[in-house]
């Protein structure tokens, strides 16, 4: 397998023997990393994509999860090209932020105000900002295995041991104000009996890593009653599932309304960008034409490219077409046939795991003892697959033609076809194959 891999991406090889001496690790994105060497691609489309050696890949990566339109959907593209034309950075406000907004706040309930930023991470930044402005107070529930960016303020809880932190350069101090918790609602009751100081609880709305670790029955409505009789500012993570699980996001479909809602990947038809949309009362604290708290604005917040025009040309276009629910119905029955696939490959081969996910999301669990479901089990279980069996399934896809997003999960677009569904359960079936008879998963 691995001969096999060297064969097929030999140029990709060579791209990162380059790549350890000009970039940090090789990589832009520790995630991008892969052993022996990452695949370097040059050309994407629909649901596929290419590899500089001419290989091609039905994807299910989809740019981190932001393209549910597919590659170079032709309405995003056309967005792109008209933009390009007239300027590509103004630095000054203009109306397509205001387009981009107006169709933010139509679909998603929460969203009586919009600010834009430059990524996913700086949403979640400024969102838990204004909750300790808006409260006056300092520390942030979150809860084991939600990922919520990279910086400082959400970096104690992501990777087990969650209580420990799995980064070093961050500040202890804003591992001290952050409570990571179980995804259990008396448990989360419970720390407000015991702390004062809480101003925010934070959610991957999906359960941790895009549905990685499902949330329990009743969670989401459970943790807004938390949030108001206890005067804390709820925010729903809905970087992934926003657009994805529904045009207005899982507080849509679900009808908990957060206070504040962090944005990205779809939001910008796969530019880079992301927002914070929220309640007025909180959102005002970033109005310069207010004075709160002796400052104006109440919250110091920044950044170049905020609302930049062609994210927000891409974002508007996007936007439009997953308004109409037509991309995420696509999506949602491509994944349903993928995981009912695999799911009947595993029980044929006799392999101990499960498969599961929601929307247009497929996750793969192999387990001992693991019969079809993963009810029970803990996001330590559930995040602490073994690094053999998580690189054995990725790299026995990809070198039949078949990329997940990351870990042992993927994501559909509507570009995904049935003939999509057909190679990758031959290419399934064909790696688990394999794998079970090198030994690499426990059989039931
Ligand atoms: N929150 C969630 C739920 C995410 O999935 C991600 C990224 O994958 C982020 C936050 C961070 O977004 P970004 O990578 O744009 O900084």
């Amino acid at each position: 397998m691995v001969d096999s891999y060297w064969r097929r991406c030999a140029q990709s090889s060579r791209q990162f023997e380059r790549a350890k001496k000009l970039l940090a690790g090789g990589v832009s994105h520790e995630s991008r990393y892969v052993s022996p060497f990452p695949i370097y691609a040059n050309w994407a489309n629909g649901s596929r994509k290419r590899d500089i050696d001419g290989n091609e890949y039905i994807d299910y990566s989809m740019g981190s999860a932001s393209l549910l339109l597919g590659h170079s959907h032709p309405s995003v593209v056309e967005a792109l090209k008209e933009q390009v034309t007239k300027g590509t950075f103004y630095a000054n406000c203009h109306p397509l932020e205001i387009e981009w907004a107006a169709r933010v706040q139509d679909l998603v309930p929460s969203a009586e105000r919009v600010r834009f930023v430059a990524s996913g991470t700086e949403a979640t930044m400024l969102a838990i900002r204004l909750a300790r402005a808006y409260t006056g107070k300092s520390k942030v529930i979150r809860f084991e295995g939600h990922y919520h960016g990279w910086h400082d303020y959400a970096a104690l809880g992501v990777k087990p041991p969650f209580h420990e932190l799995q980064s070093a350069g961050v500040l202890k101090t804003s591992a001290e104000e952050t409570l990571v918790r179980p995804a259990d609602i008396a448990q989360v009751e419970e720390t407000f009996h015991k702390e004062e100081d809480i101003a925010a609880i934070i959610c991957e709305v999906s359960g941790a890593s895009w549905g990685t670790v499902p949330l329990p029955e009743g969670f989401l409505p459970g943790i807004r009653a938390l949030a108001k009789k206890h005067k804390v500012v709820l925010i729903f993570d809905e970087i992934i599932t926003g657009f994805r699980w529904n045009p207005g996001g899982v507080q849509a479909m679900t009808g908990v309304i957060p206070d504040l809602t962090t944005l990205a990947k779809i939001l910008t038809g796969g530019l880079p960008g992301g927002a914070v949309a929220g309640c007025e009362k909180v959102m005002r604290l970033l109005d310069p034409q207010e004075q709160v708290g002796g400052f104006s604005p109440a919250v110091f917040h920044r950044g170049t490219f905020n609302g930049n025009p062609l994210a927000a040309a891409a974002g508007v276009a996007a936007l439009d077409e997953v308004r109409t629910g037509k991309p995420q119905r696509a999506a949602d029955s491509i994944a349903a046939k993928l995981r009912d696939g695999f799911q009947k490959i595993l029980k044929k081969h006799e392999v101990a795991g499960a498969v599961y996910g929601e929307s247009s999301t497929f996750h793969i669990f192999f387990g001992k003892g693991v019969r079809g479901s993963v009810e029970g089990l803990t996001p330590a279980d559930l995040k602490g697959m073994s690094k053999d069996k998580v690189g054995a399934l990725q790299s026995g896809l990809r070198t039949r033609g078949v990329d997940l997003m990351s870990y042992t999960g993927g994501v559909t677009s509507c570009a995904h076809t049935e003939e999509d569904v057909a190679l990758t359960l031959d290419a399934f079936e064909d790696t688990i194959r394999d794998l079970v008879e090198d030994g690499i998963l426990d059989l039931l």
